[in-house]
């Protein structure tokens, strides 16, 4: 950023922990989006996650039926169901006026009763919700919806176009008023090989984390006061992570999203807050719960760049931080810059580096 002497969050943010650990272990740069793959977290976790996208990714949609907990037949398309609201052809709210819980999920009852069938709907949280479809459906292309706010919502297209447009018609009188749905983001469901740990954990509030978790055989742990937001609750998340660990766990996999929120928002400032944050509400006294009960791992690395000036994500390669309390790396710093001249590792290897084994294939059910 011009206005900080070219300096990125990540080096104006003070992290003394993170610091230290990159001191004594390893840095790189991984390229967790691969090229040609639209920069988005279902991608990115996937790959921080040890599998590569370029052989498992089919959509978001999968990924979040997952999420919910949805056990489907692996020959249905699972599309994401927007409320949304169309005014004289206009995409007005992507949102939908935004629901609370319990108007959403009543909104989804009606659908399944009226237009439920061939088709099944399935409430996620607020507007986000989930349809499910026969295979054939997925022969379709749809715009996503916060793509085209203020624009005309042009129909979709393909083979089955006519099929969800037809539904999406239909779903106004369902709906009432300029509300109705919106199909898009469809795939087959997904399914992934397990993650070769003993009992592994995942802590995270965003949907498609979750979702990730439970298909690579995670245990999801629900956190009071983890939001998916800057006002996240990190103290909450490190104790969570510290009794899983002392309930026996061999993995725990740890994802805040308030940095890519504050990224979006354009908010320098709170950017780098959500690192210091990171830093000493959750690393800190983790780390010394760690160092207190014997040899120990870290893999720290973001799942995409989130640019605050574009305010939208970036397909660059991210620096990275391995660090193992047995074995001292060779040392490095934490920055964009000091990784800029790297070969960039794809980003499914860091895991297997993690776990010393192969994360990348199919070890058993
Ligand atoms: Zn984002």
């Amino acid at each position: 950023m011009p206005e900080h002497d070219g300096r990125t969050p990540l080096t104006l943010g003070k992290m003394p922990v993170l610091s230290r650990l990159a001191r004594q272990g390893i840095v790189g740069a991984a390229r967790t989006i691969p090229a040609g793959m639209a920069a988005g977290s279902d991608v990115g976790i996937m790959a921080i996650l040890g599998a590569d996208p370029r052989k498992y990714h089919r959509g978001r949609a999968p990924i979040e039926a997952a999420g919910l907990g949805l056990d489907l037949p692996g020959d249905r398309t699972i599309f994401r169901c927007n409320l949304v609201t169309v005014k004289d052809g206009i995409m007005a709210d992507f949102k939908g006026g935004d629901p609370d819980p319990e108007r959403a999920a009543a909104a989804i009852t009606a659908l399944q009763r009226n237009l439920g069938g061939e088709v099944a709907f399935h409430a996620g949280l607020g507007y986000r919700n989930l349809m499910s479809a026969p295979a054939a459906w997925a022969d379709s292309m749809s715009v996503a919806p916060h793509e085209i706010v203020g624009r005309q919502a042009v129909p979709p297209s393909g083979k089955a176009g006519t099929w969800l447009a037809q539904l999406m018609e239909e779903s106004r009188s369902v709906l009432g008023g300029d509300n109705q749905i919106w199909l898009w983001g469809q795939g087959q469901v997904m399914r992934l090989p397990r993650l070769p740990c003993r009992d592994g954990r995942l802590i995270g509030a965003v949907a498609v984390a979750r979702g990730l978790g439970v298909l690579r055989g995670l245990a999801i742990m629900s956190v009071p006061g983890a939001t998916g937001t800057c006002a996240t609750s990190y103290e909450a998340k490190r104790d969570t992570a510290i009794s899983a660990f002392a309930d026996g766990a061999d993995l725990v996999v740890v994802h805040v999203a308030a940095t890519d929120e504050a990224g979006h928002d354009g908010d320098v400032d709170a950017k780098i807050a959500a690192l210091e944050h990171w830093d000493s509400r959750l690393l800190a006294g983790l780390v010394e719960y760690l160092d207190e009960t014997g040899p120990w791992r870290l893999l720290w690395v973001p799942d995409h760049g989130t640019a605050t000036r574009r305010r939208a994500h970036t397909a660059t390669p991210v620096p990275y931080l391995h660090y193992d309390s047995a074995v001292p790396g060779p040392g490095g710093v934490l920055a964009e810059e000091a990784v800029a001249s790297l070969t960039p590792e794809p980003g499914h290897v860091l895991m297997s580096q993690l776990l010393d084994r192969n994360t990348d294939g199919w070890t058993g059910p």
